[in-house]
This record gives structure tokens, sequence and C-alpha cells, in this order.
């Protein structure tokens, strides 16, 4: 059998131990959720890390070990080191997956990956949220119907300053009457990237299981394609180019070589 995708689950975990209410709907954190979601599914290994664990638990060797982050911030992103980001965004340009979750829209992480300031619009109004899949071909959606229904989430709108998706994988409807691409891919450089908006701390979507599906395909899309790094900068021609070399020596006024 392959090797398992190794799963590091970050988590900021702040909400969870400032508010009762949110503490007791995530007992073992939101990280704990969803990495008990993913550690259910065959050839997936989680393993968390948060914001107050020495050097937020994203060590080199834990970096190195990743194969695919899953990333859930909001309230504290600006405590989150910069060297940390740099470490994490270098991985995932040498091949790691990255799934952001819900409010990681305005991780350090992600704008970076992302170029611009991913700002939404948002508002709290326990609505209904109706995930329509848009890539029924895509990994990511295996095994899940026309749409996912959430009975009650924060509702995230459109516009969301985000780049052109190299895929859009959900469009979500609001209860209000707002869309949003609620599920988004991209490359960036060897890595994978794939936003996923649901997951407001004071509800319990990452105990629902499509919603563990998704986040279990993602992790099994993103994981890193086994094969030799891009090499750049100058380089020797695979083919006979010695015609080249008599040309430039022609023009530049040496006479023809042989
Ligand atoms: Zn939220």
């Amino acid at each position: 059998m392959a090797n398992p995708v190794r799963v590091t689950v970050w988590n900021e975990f702040r909400h969870e131990q400032k508010d009762e209410k949110i503490g007791a709907t995530y007992p073992n954190g939101i990280h704990g959720a969803i990495a008990e979601g993913l550690n259910a599914i065959d050839g997936i290994e989680a393993t968390t890390a948060t914001l107050d664990e020495p050097e937020h638990g994203l060590t080199e060797e834990v970096v190195a070990g990743t194969d695919v982050f899953v990333w859930w911030g909001h309230m504290a992103h600006g405590d989150v080191d910069d060297a940390i980001v740099d470490r994490v965004h270098k991985r995932i340009l040498g091949g790691a997956g990255l799934i952001v979750l819900h409010s990681g829209h305005y991780s350090k992480i992600f704008r970076r990956l992302m170029g611009t300031t991913c700002s939404l619009k948002w508002r709290e109004a326990d609505e209904r949220e109706r995930l329509w899949v848009v890539a029924p071909g895509h990994p990511i959606v295996e095994g899940i119907g026309p749409y996912i229904e959430l009975d009650q989430e924060e509702m995230y709108g459109e516009h969301f300053d985000i780049p052109e998706p190299d895929n859009l994988i959900f469009v979500s409807w609001f209860q209000g009457g707002e869309v949003f691409r609620s599920g988004a891919v991209y490359y960036r450089g060897a890595g994978k990237v794939f936003y996923f908006r649901p997951g407001h701390e004071t509800y319990t979507t990452y105990f629902n299981e499509e919603i563990r599906k998704v986040i279990g395909n993602a992790a099994r899309w993103a994981a890193p394609v086994s094969r030799e790094m891009p090499v750049y900068g100058n380089s020797d021609p695979i083919e006979d180019l010695s015609w080249y070399d008599r040309k430039h020596a022609i023009t530049e006024g040496f006479g023809p070589t042989t």
C-alpha cells in the first residue's frame, strides 16, 4: 500500500479556550475535530499543531515531515511568526499541499500565496448554506452529491478578493441572498492549495460527515507528487546546437568555425 498522506492540522486554538460555548462545541479544539475526521479515512495520518506551542508546533522537522497542511485561524493571524510562514511557504512551493479553512482566508500564508487582500463580506445570522458542486469531475468532490447543505453557518459573500481560481469546486448560496466561491483550487510552485469556506467556530461544521469527506478528499488530492524537482537557471541544450555557436562566431566577426 502507498505511504499514508501525512497531514498536520494547524489551529490557532484561541476561541475554544476563551469562549465557554465554543469550547463546548469543540472540546478537543477545532484541530482535534478535523484531525479525528481525517484519521478515520484510510491512507491519511493526521497530527495537530497550535499557535502557542514552540514555533507554533511547526518546527523544521514537522514541516519537512508534512505532506499537507490544514490551516484554521481567525483572531490571531498577526501572532503567527513570519519566519514560520516563510518555512511553510517554502514547503508548499516545494510540493506540499495546503487546505485553508474558513477565516483562514486572512491568514498570512494564504494572503502570501494569493497576492491579494483576500477580503470578503460576512454576517453572523445562523443562515442556511448550500455549497453547490461546480466541478463534478474533480477528486475533491468524490462521493459528494450535487450540493452540501449546512443548516446554520456564518455567511461569506462576494466579492471575495482572490485571484481567479485554477479550478472552482464549490459555489455557495446563502439564505440572505449572497453567493460565494466557497471551494477554490490553486497551483503554486510544485504545491497545491485548496480554500474551503465552511467552519465558523460557533457551529458544529467540522463534525459534518460531508465536510469531513471533502477535507479528506482534498488532503489526498493535495499530497505531493513523487518526482524530481524542476531545475532552474542556465541550461545545456538537449539537441546539438553547434550551428548556433558557428553563427554566433560569424556575427561576432571571429570567422567560421568547423
Ligand atoms: Zn467565522
